[in-house]
């Protein structure tokens, strides 16, 4: 039985000082002993981010790395230094770092080996957009992003890895993705990563749906028998959020 993850991915919002007075706002309605909850914050709100969550369930997820471990990388981050400061989870290959800064398929994958070499759980998103989904290739188009992303990733780091499908057109938009939609490549998700790695790695590995999640969406999309749990932007930084959590 997978176990859900419900994160939340703040963007680039929310100052230190502002990501500490929401932390105290929500700490303890988002405790929870049945599922992860992760929250995914800017890297200057991280270190604050921690210390405000102390004693929590809730776990720290970094927004991006690079894969380097140091040198000049200047305005880059590694994954030691996340993990150094308390950060378990990185989400990876957003679809805003791939559409305004450039983010491949390639960087991505790299970037994911390194986060599982450091021990952090990649968070790897995927996802398609408008166009491809009228074009009918969006199966086609997102098979081709999972196969790049897990290249070179053994078994045994596969299983540890999350998947975040996020159809683009759904993201910020308020226009969530159906859940017949939403599970339909979810099942397809998996069934690339079984081609991959077998069945048992497919059934270890989290997928998570996001796009428009929000309280009124949350429960039914996460109880699909393919998406387990959600990723979730601006609701994150709503009280709604600590609802989303507690969504069964
Ligand atoms: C996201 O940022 O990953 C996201 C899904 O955003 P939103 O929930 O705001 O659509």
């Amino acid at each position: 039985m997978r176990r859900k993850i419900v994160a939340g991915n703040w963007k680039m919002n929310l100052t230190p000082s502002e990501a500490k007075k929401l932390i105290e706002a929500f700490r303890p309605q988002i405790d929870s002993d049945e599922v992860d909850v992760v929250l995914c914050v800017p890297a200057i709100d991280i270190v604050p981010v921690v210390q405000a969550l102390e004693g929590s369930t809730a776990k720290i997820g970094a927004e991006n790395m690079y894969y380097e471990e140091r040198g000049a990388y200047t305005g880059e981050i590694s994954a030691e230094m996340l993990t150094d400061a308390g950060v378990s989870y990185v989400i990876l290959g957003h679809s805003e770092r791939r559409q305004y800064f450039g983010e491949t398929d390639q960087l991505v994958n790299k970037k994911a080996r390194k986060a599982i070499e450091a021990g952090l759980t990649p968070i790897i998103c995927c996802g398609e957009t408008i166009e491809q989904r009228e074009e009918g290739i969006t199966l086609r188009f997102i098979q081709e992003q999972i196969k790049s992303a897990f290249s070179q990733i053994p078994s045994e780091d596969a299983k540890k890895c999350v998947v975040a499908y996020e159809p683009i057109w759904a993201i910020g938009t308020g226009h969530v993705a159906t859940t017949k939609q939403a599970q339909e490549v979810c099942a397809a998700i998996r069934k690339n990563l079984e081609e991959l790695y077998g069945a048992e790695v497919s059934e270890a590995i989290r997928i998570l749906y996001g796009g428009s999640v929000n309280v009124a969406n949350a429960a039914e999309l996460f109880e699909q028998p393919d998406i387990d749990g959600g990723l979730v932007g601006g609701a994150s930084m709503k009280p709604d959020f600590t609802q989303i959590v507690h969504f069964h």
